[in-house]
């Protein structure tokens, strides 16, 4: 029955593309696709339609049905139509509608039965919409989600969507299974004799946030807020990362912490050595050092690194050999570990200017604080990282990538929905993080009756 139907619309659809078919000219490869292009939605849109008619068609006779509520069989009132949209294009359908008179809800059967989201978009185009926005501005994502499915998705409702699917979202949710880290870190293992080294590394990445709206509608000033965050990876062979967990928010330290926390009791901690990676913040080593105690702390090379060419650039602002030479020797002492040595030469340092003198100062009680996560030989002969790369190259991939663009000023809600997808993203959860927004929307969806 299909086949007739399927042959007499690709009849019809032939003879709507032959005029452009049959000029005078022959046509180049490129005109061809652009002219199948164009029609094949028309083509395809036709054919899914037709087939659901037969495919479905008891359902689409049906004279009474049960409510999904109460269970109370209900005669069909009238037939209703109802337009869709999925990656072969635009189809309306025809449906017989039913009305409980008891709980008042209205509903169709044929929509239960093909799992139909109440969005006129239907699943697979919102799953494809997800991968777009979470890449690039919304502008740019509706314009070539419409080029790469001859459906347009506005800038305003791709903007809600995702508001929409990560209103509900948990850090839970986000995370692979403990089945999946265990698995990632025997993959990590090999037959190594070790237990790998798991880095766990936090840190804030600035970000453009602006308040809501206010009552006239203006908006307030924009202004930088942290956003916080840590990524868990493996230390592969090779120096080769494995990723296992990354989860960054604009929030506070103690949500920070908390959520380190949730992460923690995933981990079997017997399964692998710890190292703690961070700079020099406080909140950075509270949190760390609660969610993973048994942890080894290690301060960030680069950090470490960056303080001391800062000091080198204000003490031998005009002795550009003298500063290098003092950098290596500094670096190289640290790296063996020999702080109280670095700190001494610090002390007995002669500031060349006045703002050397500040500096010298700060840095001796940064390294004083820091001197038990410096000994970075002794770190590395344990095969720990020492360097927090790992976090930086989160932060601009996570955070700064999509997030920071001229013009781009986040709500916090929204900021942290979309943080919330690409931490999905990265962490290999997000089919499965869509799979609850199936089965949530599949729940309420008869409730969503004919919103488009
Ligand atoms: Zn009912």
């Amino acid at each position: 029955m299909f086949r007739d139907k399927a042959h007499s619309i690709t009849d019809k659809w032939v003879d709507t593309l032959a005029p452009a078919l049959l000029g005078d000219k022959p046509l180049t490869m490129e005109e061809i696709s652009s002219l199948f292009e164009e029609k094949k939605t028309e083509l395809l849109s036709a054919l899914v339609t037709d087939f659901i008619g037969v495919h479905h068609q008891e359902v689409l006779e049906q004279q009474s049905a049960a409510c999904p509520e109460c269970g109370r069989s209900c005669k069909c009132r009238r037939q209703t139509s109802r337009r869709i949209e999925s990656r072969q294009g635009s189809s309306k359908l025809e449906r017989p509608y039913f009305l409980c008179p008891d709980c008042k809800i209205g509903f169709s059967p044929l929509d239960e039965t093909l799992q139909l989201s109440g969005r006129q978009k239907q699943y697979d185009l919102q799953r494809l919409a997800l991968d777009y926005i979470a890449e690039m501005p919304y502008a740019k994502a509706s314009e070539l989600f419409a080029k790469s499915t001859g459906i347009s998705f506005s800038e305003n409702t791709l903007h809600d969507f995702l508001a929409n699917f990560t209103k509900d979202i948990t850090l839970e949710e986000i995370l692979p299974s403990v089945e999946e880290i265990v698995q990632r870190i025997a993959h990590v293992k090999g037959s190594a004799k070790r237990r790998p080294v798991l880095v766990v590394a936090t840190d804030g990445a600035h970000l453009p946030t602006r308040p809501l709206p206010g009552r006239k509608g203006k908006r307030g000033p924009g202004e930088y807020k942290e956003a916080k965050g840590f990524r868990l990876y493996l230390l592969g062979s090779g120096n080769k990362i494995v990723q296992l967990v990354s989860w960054h928010q604009i929030q506070d330290a103690d949500e920070c912490a908390a959520a380190l926390k949730v992460v923690a009791a995933r981990i079997p901690t017997d399964q692998v050595r710890i190292a703690l990676v961070g700079d020099g913040a406080p909140w950075v080593w509270r949190a760390m050092t609660e969610a993973f105690p048994e942890g080894r702390e290690v301060l960030d090379y680069f950090h470490c690194s960056e303080h001391i060419h800062a000091l080198a650039s204000s003490q031998y602002a005009d002795e550009p050999v003298k500063a290098l030479q003092w950098i290596e020797a500094t670096m190289a002492r640290l790296y063996y570990g020999e702080v109280s040595h670095v700190i001494g030469g610090l002390k007995r340092m002669q500031p060349k200017k006045a703002d050397a003198k500040e500096d010298i100062r700060k840095l001796i009680g940064y390294l004083g604080n820091n001197a038990h996560r410096i000994d970075y030989e002794h770190h590395r002969r344990g095969g720990y990282a020492i360097g927090s790369g790992g976090i930086e190259s989160a932060n601009k991939f996570i955070c700064h990538v999509r997030m920071k663009r001229s013009g781009a000023w986040w709500l916090k809600e929204n900021g942290n929905g979309m943080l919330a997808l690409r931490c999905a993203m990265v962490n290999g959860t997000l089919d499965d993080a869509f799979k609850r927004y199936v089965a949530l929307d599949q729940q309420n969806r008869f409730r969503l009756g004919t919103k488009s």
